[in-house]
């Protein structure tokens, strides 16, 4: 599921190094120094994404966003648990949050080309090595992508997996259905969601279009 990183040339003490130096950086940056004083008042950001944990995927580095703009639920194979109040969970209290007390008016599901969990659902894997990755995929994407829609998985995935994750990014979205304030806001047309998909080996964002039943270029 994993790949080396090409960054052979740096490593933990690169990123060690440039956290030292992150405060002067920030606020010396030319364009668009951090103001942390404003920072520390409080949040109000424009949009909850829910992404893969996956360290190819920076929402913050493909928006351009700065600190205070973007909310993020990361998890593996950005999966949106169904909303089940009898069993809390970190992923529920981070969207209940976003959507209760910091009012966000956006959501968007940020799904990813050559993406390891859905590419080992899509595969039918065995994770029995991986009981956690195993217990999580099989609880929570592979019932959205196998169980509920038979026939959706394409049946030969190629390495993009983009049909299989595009399928899984909209049963995401439809899940966020389920949050009972999500629901209210978006039938009154106070909040927006989002279907994304992430192109790794381009760059390149598509998003879905209802009308056109299909992902197109954001
Ligand atoms: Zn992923």
């Amino acid at each position: 599921m994993m790949h080396s990183s090409h960054h052979t040339q740096r490593s933990i003490n690169t990123l060690i190094q440039q956290a030292r130096t992150f405060h002067e950086r920030a606020t010396l940056h030319a364009e668009s120094p951090i103001d942390f004083q404003q920072l520390a008042d409080g949040q109000s950001p424009h949009a909850l994404f829910i992404t893969c944990s996956d360290s190819r995927v920076v929402p913050a580095l493909i928006t351009n966003a700065v600190p205070g703009e973007l909310f993020e639920l990361r998890t593996a194979g950005n999966v949106v648990p169904l909303y089940r109040p009898e069993r809390p969970n970190g992923e529920a209290a981070t969207i209940e949050y976003a959507v209760e007390v910091l009012a966000v008016s956006d959501i968007v599901v940020y799904g990813h080309s050559h993406c390891g969990a859905v590419g080992a659902v899509a595969r039918r894997d065995d994770l029995a090595a991986l009981p956690a990755v195993e217990g999580w995929l099989a609880s929570e994407i592979a019932v959205g992508l196998d169980q509920e829609k038979p026939g959706t998985m394409p049946p030969c995935p190629g390495p993009e997996l983009a049909d299989a994750v595009q399928q899984h990014v909209l049963t995401q979205l439809e899940r966020l259905h389920t949050y009972p304030g999500i629901q209210q806001r978006v039938a009154e047309g106070r909040m927006r969601l989002h279907a994304w998909f992430y192109e790794i080996h381009t760059g390149a964002v598509l998003a879905h279009r209802p009308q056109a039943g299909t992902f197109l270029p954001l």
